[in-house]
């Protein structure tokens, strides 16, 4: 321990797993399919399982992201909260049910931690995708993860957002991530990358069950990866049709450092269209199929080296410190 205190934290009582969110990345919904499967074989319940939850079960049947809008937009408050139409779309409907079930959102009777399971056509690795760079639980978890799977690329993704504009379904939980995976297709179920996400969420459930039981966790750091801004490809003024592609040099490169300068685009007539931002940053989400719709040929972000306290769960419901 260092001499190092430890930040006490209320235990995770309450943990869900949610696949399918958006319904044709399909290694989350085939592990969430999986897990409820073996849930019903074992009928001994120990009480500490995680809630387990097929997000969008009507995007999942028919393999689609979403049937009428993106579910994972729909959980800001704003959208939690503003009146519901008559015709409203199915997914806004959805969120409602969801957020009754893992929340009320911001309130003390929201799940303790939310894990959703997502696939990225991009050549991230595994990723935590997260609101905050203070979140001490979620990067724990994240920290265990890197130990436990070494062979596997692994990095902390912060989308900087104050809790009330946060509009994924983690961010219902007192703590929350997504679990992001690629390659993978979209609608196609690749064996390394589900093993992978299955390995993924049985070592975070082994850490919550360890933390659970008052085991220490000694602090460190986590390199988190500041989201700064998306890209948009190159389009065509009067069509708004796209006139390039990622540049090969750049494809399949997430997290590289892109310098000001370096080849980013590739017209659809060969020549190549440099980078002309003035700050080095590591680029994510390069040419994710899914955002061809929102405008976003890849996101660029900001590394930096985050210390981590030493945590453990509090025994009782008043926060004391121990070191
Ligand atoms: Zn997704």
């Amino acid at each position: 321990m260092d001499g190092q205190e430890a930040v006490c934290l209320p235990k995770l009582s309450r943990v869900a797993v949610c696949g399918g969110t958006h319904g044709n990345e399909l290694s989350g919904v085939y592990l969430v399919k999986e897990m409820m499967k073996s849930r019903k074989e074992e009928d001994n319940e120990s009480g500490s399982q995680p809630v387990l939850v097929l997000s969008n079960p009507r995007a999942t049947k028919k393999c689609l992201r979403y049937t009428e809008v993106d579910l994972n937009r729909c959980f800001s408050r704003d959208a939690l909260n503003s009146p519901l139409l008559d015709i409203a779309p199915y997914e806004v409907l959805r969120s409602r049910e969801l957020d009754a079930l893992l929340g009320p959102k911001g309130s003390p009777y929201s799940v303790d931690l939310v894990c959703d399971l997502h696939n990225t056509t991009s050549n991230m690795g595994l990723c935590f995708i997260a609101y905050s760079d203070s979140d001490w639980i979620s990067m724990h978890i994240f920290k265990h993860l890197k130990r436990c799977m070494p062979d596997i690329p692994m990095r902390y993704i912060h989308f900087d957002l104050p809790q009330d504009e946060s509009y994924s379904l983690d961010s219902v939980g007192k703590h929350g991530f997504a679990m992001e995976i690629g390659p993978q297709p979209h609608g196609v179920v690749r064996s390394n990358i589900y093993t992978t996400m299955k390995c993924g969420v049985q070592h975070m459930l082994d850490w919550i069950h360890l933390f659970n039981s008052g085991r220490v966790f000694e602090g460190g750091f986590v390199d988190v990866f500041t989201l700064v801004k998306h890209l948009d490809y190159p389009r065509d003024c009067s069509t708004l049709d796209i006139i390039a592609a990622i540049h090969p040099q750049l494809q399949d490169r997430d997290f590289c450092l892109l310098n000001p300068g370096d080849p980013l685009f590739q017209t659809f007539s060969g020549e190549t269209m440099p980078y002309n931002g003035t700050e080095s940053l590591h680029p994510f989400f390069i040419n994710e199929c899914a955002y061809y719709e929102k405008g976003i040929a890849l996101s660029l972000s900001r590394l930096r080296r985050v210390k981590i306290p030493a945590v453990c769960a509090t025994s009782e419901q008043h926060a004391v410190i121990v070191t």
